[in-house]
């Protein structure tokens, strides 16, 4: 995105994918305003950019209307970990629901553009593998993960509402798990989890048997994917898969988090969670042929930035056999 004096206003920008989508839109010339109430992301994630006068941080909490002149939306305020996102789960829906009511009557005073981060918890357990933008999905509506996904698919709903509605120029992205530095150690996701038990030398818990599989991709390439989407045509609303679509079992992640950690962590059986889905991954081809978007960092390349990061957050110091992070802003 090559703009000039266009403001852009990312909510939950102070998260782990939000940061990173700050940074690159600030680098690129853009006015950013980032709204955050620090549920789930920290001042230290946009650290690099305070003092930048690009760029500006607001402490808000998106389920409150919010007055601000704007040219673009990035939508990105939600908890996103299963642990996170259940802590409360009653604002969890407040915040994709209500947050995307006031976010898109932003949108709609303004004529801004708005992308939203929906995600492939849309298509819940899914019965279509792997998962094509027209499936509809299989999602427990009273279940303890449907706080967010009902959330996310109603906030959906009222996007493509506005948009028939109110003629807005709407972008729909179905994020698929993503990982890299600036995730929080504490946030329960699995890469985050393995990793910080393997530099600790704790047991890797293992939830079920493993054998469900995750489709994994690196942050870098999920902002491309976002910066792509939000600057395709106008008629181009989506819903449009952005996630890597190699799979993996959560074993075979467990058993490359310890080689490329070097950790003696044994690995151990946790029960699996509820309504946990068991195969997830995308299908990219309306990606590939709309956005010419196709991610480029392997998992093994992507997670050696990833736990040089975390051994930096845990305060173990470098490690020589681990590559230098690519994003080090926001570095603990
Ligand atoms: P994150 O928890 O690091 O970031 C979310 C940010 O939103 C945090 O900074 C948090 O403080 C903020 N926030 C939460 N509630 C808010 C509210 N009511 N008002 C203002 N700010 C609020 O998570 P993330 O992984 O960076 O996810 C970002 C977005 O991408 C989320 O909408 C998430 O649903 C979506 N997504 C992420 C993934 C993934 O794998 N990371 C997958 C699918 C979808
Ligand atoms: N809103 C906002 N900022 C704006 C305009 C609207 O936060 O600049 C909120 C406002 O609280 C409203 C919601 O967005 O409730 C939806 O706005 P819309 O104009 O669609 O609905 P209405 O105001 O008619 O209920
Ligand atoms: N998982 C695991 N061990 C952990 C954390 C998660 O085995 O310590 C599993 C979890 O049961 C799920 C997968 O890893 O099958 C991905 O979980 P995560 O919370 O990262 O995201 P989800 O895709 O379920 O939202």
């Amino acid at each position: 995105m090559s703009g000039v004096n266009r403001r852009i206003l990312v909510t939950g920008g102070a998260g782990f994918i939000g940061s990173h989508l700050c940074e690159r839109l600030v680098r690129s010339g853009e006015d950013v305003l980032c709204v955050d109430n620090y549920f789930t992301g920290t001042r230290a994630n946009i650290a690099a950019l305070i003092g930048d006068p690009r760029f500006e941080a607001m402490r808000h909490d998106v389920t409150f209307p919010l007055y601000v002149e704007v040219d673009r939306i990035f939508n990105m305020a939600c908890p996103a970990s299963p642990v996170h996102y259940q802590h409360d789960p009653v604002q969890t829906t407040k915040t994709s629901v209500h947050g995307a009511i006031n976010m898109l009557g932003l949108a709609k005073r303004t004529r801004a553009r708005i992308l939203q981060a929906s995600t492939s918890e849309v298509y819940g357990d899914p019965r279509e593998h792997p998962q094509a933008e027209p499936y509809w999905g299989h999602v427990n509506p009273i279940g303890p993960r449907a706080c967010y996904d009902e959330g996310k698919r109603c906030a959906e709903t009222l996007f493509f509402d506005y948009h028939r509605q109110h003629r807005l120029e709407i972008k729909v992205a179905r994020i698929f798990n993503t990982y890299g530095p600036r995730m929080h150690p504490n946030d329960g996701r699995v890469v985050s989890n393995f990793v910080v038990q393997a530099l600790r030398g704790d047991p890797i818990t293992v939830y079920g048997d493993g054998t469900q599989t995750r489709s994994f991709c690196y942050v870098d390439d999920l902002v491309d994917g976002l910066l792509k989407l939000m600057d395709s045509p106008g008629d181009e609303t989506g819903p449009v898969n952005l996630g890597n679509p190699v799979e993996f079992t959560m074993l075979q992640l467990a058993e490359l988090v310890l080689t490329l950690t070097g950790s003696s962590s044994r690995i151990v059986k946790a029960p699996l969670p509820a309504d946990d889905p068991k195969q997830r991954r995308p299908d990219i081809t309306r990606a590939t042929k709309l956005l010419d978007w196709k991610p480029t960092t392997p998992l093994e390349e992507g997670l050696k930035p990833t736990i040089a990061y975390f051994r930096l957050a845990l305060g173990l110091g470098p490690a020589r056999s681990i590559h230098a992070p690519r994003a080090a802003a926001g570095t603990p």
